[in-house]
């Protein structure tokens, strides 16, 4: 399969290229060429095949001329430790769980199966890359996860110190071995301009590969794809739900809409954003004025010049209107969020964190406005004990710890304490890796 630069359709990579170099040079998104049928696979697919046959299926399908097989069922089966689980909450929505990975988000999901593809691709190679990443955060530790102990691959997570929650610190800096944590004198800014800096750093690069592992990397999008595909198998071929996504880079939504051009059959999308919402305006006006993020409570989605919105568009070739029709659109706003998650819990006895509640909101406000569109499946996003501040604010209660966190509390924090510079990280790496 092909990828192309959303902005020079002229440069063109396969899978693998795409993967190890994130972005294109021309700085686009690598999007696919042509979009490929796999109507007849998917077809194939009912409500017993697991979720780790779907990822393999749509691998083999999409990849069969890069992969074989046995490379297929590798990356599938190494990747996908965890799976998706769908809950019914009310009549008509069902809520797509993705929060049962090892960092207890959706983002589990794209780190694993890039990583899975990276040991995969640098093993035929037979050589090393190393992973430079900057984390607020939150999205670090899917990537730290994810790449923990895998063959030939070396991760550099850089996070500004003081300024991350506790247990985010403990999910970073806990996990030892391939993973190297950099507590920065500094703030995320810093980090993410050092990270910048060592890639186009000529001795760096001469000296070692260095490759990125954030969100819109081919290897974390496609993924994405699966528990849409998964989760339209759960229900009866007659009647297909709509699918409701909270969004901040809507990485994850433009998965879901990749997985209907290849032959998932669904009558449309909900997509969610809190009060960033440069997308919702674009759909309800056309026009797409991109600006900066204001902080909300559902902080992961405080995205105020969404990176994929160049491939949705791109996967409607520019028209608005064909946008329109499979794309609805809702805001929620904080005060809106917390009563939410209240509500959720009181009436249905069913615990969400901040940015499964914007989906939730979403997906009862849509089914308000459209009474004959039938079930809706929202995706929840984070399991409620990652976001434990806001769902004591909303419940007046902590939610209880997943296993996968608590188990963290115990563990010894190792993180080289460095300079907000650029020289420091690249003393660093050379002295590690040089
Ligand atoms: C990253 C993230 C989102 C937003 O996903 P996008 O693909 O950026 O739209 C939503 N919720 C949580 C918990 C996240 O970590």
């Amino acid at each position: 399969m092909q990828f192309a630069s959303t902005r020079n359709p002229e440069i063109q990579v396969d899978f693998r290229e795409g993967v190890f170099q994130g972005l294109a040079p021309d700085g686009g998104l690598y999007h696919p060429v042509t979009m490929p049928d796999l109507s007849e696979i998917i077809g194939k697919f009912d409500s017993t095949t697991s979720f780790l046959e779907i990822a393999t299926g749509i691998t083999k399908g999409l990849f069969s001329d890069e992969l074989t097989a046995e490379q297929a069922e590798r990356i599938c089966s190494r990747a996908f430790t965890f799976n998706p689980a769908l809950t019914k909450v009310t009549d008509k929505i069902s809520v797509l769980e993705l929060y049962h990975g090892p960092s207890c988000a959706f983002k589990d999901f794209g780190a694993s199966y890039l990583a899975a593809c990276m040991e995969e691709f640098l093993k035929s190679r037979s050589s090393r890359a190393i992973i430079l990443t900057a984390t607020s955060g939150d999205t670090g530790s899917a990537v730290a996860q994810a790449f923990h102990n895998r063959d030939n691959i070396e991760v550099v997570i850089l996070y500004p110190s003081g300024r991350v929650s506790p247990l985010q610190e403990k999910q970073l800096t806990t996990l030892g071995g391939n993973i190297t944590a950099l507590e920065v004198k500094g703030s995320f800014d810093d980090c993410q301009r050092m990270v910048k800096s060592a890639f186009v750093d000529p001795e760096l690069i001469g000296k070692m590969t260095l490759s990125s592992a954030n969100s819109i990397n081919l290897g974390r999008l496609i993924p994405q794809s699966f528990y849409y595909i998964w989760g339209r198998t759960r229900r009866e071929k007659s009647k297909a739900p709509w699918f409701c996504v909270p969004s901040g880079n809507f990485g994850n939504l433009t998965a879901g809409v990749m997985g209907w051009k290849w032959g998932m059959d669904v009558p449309g999308f909900v997509a969610v954003t809190n009060r960033n919402d440069v997308v919702p305006s674009y759909l309800k006006t056309g026009e797409y004025n991109p600006r900066a993020s204001v902080q909300t409570l559902s902080n992961a989605m405080d995205v105020g010049a969404p990176s994929n919105f160049d491939r949705l568009l791109a996967i409607f070739n520019g028209d608005w209107q064909a946008m329109k029709e499979m794309i609805k659109e809702e805001v929620v706003t904080d005060q809106e969020t917390l009563e939410t998650i209240a509500r959720i819990q009181k009436d249905y006895g069913y615990q969400t964190d901040p940015h499964t509640a914007v989906g939730f909101l979403g997906a009862e406000r849509f089914l308000e406005k459209n009474s004959q569109a039938g079930d809706v499946i929202t995706l929840s996003t984070a399991h409620p004990g990652k976001f434990l501040e806001v769902v004591e604010e909303a419940t007046g209660a902590l939610p209880e710890l997943p296993a996968q966190l608590k188990a963290l509390q115990d563990r010894e924090k190792q993180a080289e304490l460095t300079d907000n510079t650029d020289e420091a990280l690249k003393d660093f790496l050379l002295k590690r890796f040089g």
